[in-house]
């Protein structure tokens, strides 16, 4: 599987989109309205070593599953569509591919589209790591939706997220302030 787990990282400054690896995804959505605000493209990767318990992804959960997909056919796909407001990588698990979604998210983000990324792991376990290709992702990612989904904690009325323990966090404020600042619309 192409992805960047910690200890094989990258060189420092990370790829650009012609050097990065193929992402393995297990599907993409070209229009979403659920994913995060206005009409977004979705990227679901392939891979989740989380295993929450009554995931509705379970699929995504195998490394080698899914397909693969190139990503400047992805961001050629993002810039032809004038109505995206943003893209949200979503899983499966996708910090297991920081780089390469890194390096999709670069230019994306110059063409004007925000970024959002979920993840089962948290704020302070991302952190924790000082994993070079994971602070990459988060210094293209705006929004972060972080942690496991919690089945206890579940409720339909809470807004992008599928339980309560995840939180909508402002990623450049939170790395500008050191701490969560929580995303506000
Ligand atoms: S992090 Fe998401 S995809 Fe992974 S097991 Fe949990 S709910 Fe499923």
């Amino acid at each position: 599987m192409r992805r960047s787990p910690p200890g094989d990282r990258g060189p420092e400054g990370g790829r650009g989109l012609r050097e990065a690896v193929g992402l393995r995804i297990a599907g993409r959505l070209r229009e979403s309205i659920v994913d995060g605000p206005g009409l977004r493209y979705v990227i679901f990767t392939q891979g989740c070593p989380h295993r929450c318990e009554g995931c509705h992804n379970p699929h995504t959960w195998p490394p080698d599953g899914g397909e693969e997909a190139e990503p400047e056919t992805m961001l050629a796909e993002m810039k032809a569509d004038a109505l995206l407001r943003g893209v949200t990588f979503s899983g499966g698990e996708p910090f297991l591919q920081a780089d390469a979604l890194a390096a999709l998210a670069r230019p994306a983000r110059a063409s004007g589209l925000d970024v959002w990324t979920y993840t089962g792991y948290t704020w302070e376990e991302l952190r924790a790591a000082e994993d070079p290709a994971w602070n990459r992702l988060l210094a293209e990612t705006d929004v972060l939706v972080d942690g496991r989904y919690h089945r206890d904690e579940r409720s339909y009325r809470l807004r992008f997220r599928g339980s309560a323990n995840q939180r909508l966090i402002d990623v450049p404020k939170s790395l500008a302030a050191g701490e969560i600042v929580l995303w506000e619309t």
